[in-house]
């Protein structure tokens, strides 16, 4: 059926981004400060103070989808107070094992832990988060509203998500140099820093092909999210989406 064919080229899709992050996992984050100029940092401490956290000794479990290493997760550690504990989900085991062995290194064992799965298909019952993070791993997801509402589902109402996602760039002389950066440089980064430059031509493909701000901020309510709010970053390379489970 027709519909058969939409699933292979899904689960193909998936097959591409399993290999992407299998080859570079290693040098994952050196990539990101290359690529993003250090900018990944700013956007991330963005979504980290949005997050919020309690920082005296309240309870709160989070989860973080398509974690990969696990930057998230030490960034919310180290802004919230000792009750933050932190599941670090990824479809990758080499990117998690990356993050475990650094977990283990800073003697944060006990607060985070790493589990591999699909984000389409969370193994956590309902209701079981305060709040859900996923950082620049949305696009790479094959069923974007079935993680959406996965999402949602593991929330705890009053509950919140956090999508931090590449956009579309909305300021005119930024958006040609911004291109010529991204297929001239990216690929070129790649293969002298991780050996490989075809994965970073599929990584600059996917964001290409990621919705605008507005139209992703539907998506998520569509999933059944609330109070959706985007903010734009650095004229649009990435943007914050919020949602609550009410
Ligand atoms: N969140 C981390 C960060 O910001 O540094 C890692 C982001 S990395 C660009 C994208 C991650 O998404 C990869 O680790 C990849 O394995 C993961 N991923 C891709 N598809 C996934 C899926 N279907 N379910 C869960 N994780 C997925």
């Amino acid at each position: 059926t027709h519909f058969g064919f939409a699933e292979v080229r899904l689960d193909e899709k998936q097959g591409l981004v399993d290999e992407v992050f299998h080859k570079v996992a290693s040098r994952y984050d050196l990539m990101n400060d290359l690529m993003s100029g250090g900018l990944h940092r700013a956007w991330k401490s963005a979504m980290t103070t949005a997050i919020g956290l309690p920082r005296g000794a309240r309870r709160f479990d989070m989860l973080d989808v398509a974690g990969g290493t696990g930057d998230i997760a030490f960034r919310a550690l180290k802004s919230g107070g000792p009750g933050v504990s932190v599941t670090v989900f990824d479809i990758n085991q080499a990117m998690l094992d990356v993050g475990a062995a650094r977990a283990a290194k800073r003697r944060l064992g006990d607060r985070v832990t790493f589990i591999q799965g699909n984000a389409e298909d969370l193994p956590f019952p309902d209701r079981s988060f305060d709040a859900v993070t996923i950082a620049f791993g949305i696009r790479n997801v094959p069923r974007i509203p079935v993680a959406l509402k996965e999402m949602r589902r593991v929330l705890k109402p009053g509950g919140r998500l956090l999508v931090l996602e590449f956009s579309k760039v909305d300021v005119p002389g930024l958006a040609k140099v911004y291109d010529a950066f991204s297929f001239g440089v990216i690929p070129r980064l790649g293969q002298m820093v991780a050996g490989d430059g075809e994965p970073y031509r599929y990584l600059v493909e996917s964001i290409r092909r990621f919705p605008d701000a507005e139209t992703f901020a539907g998506m998520i309510c569509d999933a059944g999210f609330e109070q959706v709010t985007a903010t734009p970053m650095t004229g649009g390379v990435a943007a914050l989406h919020v949602g609550f489970r009410i």
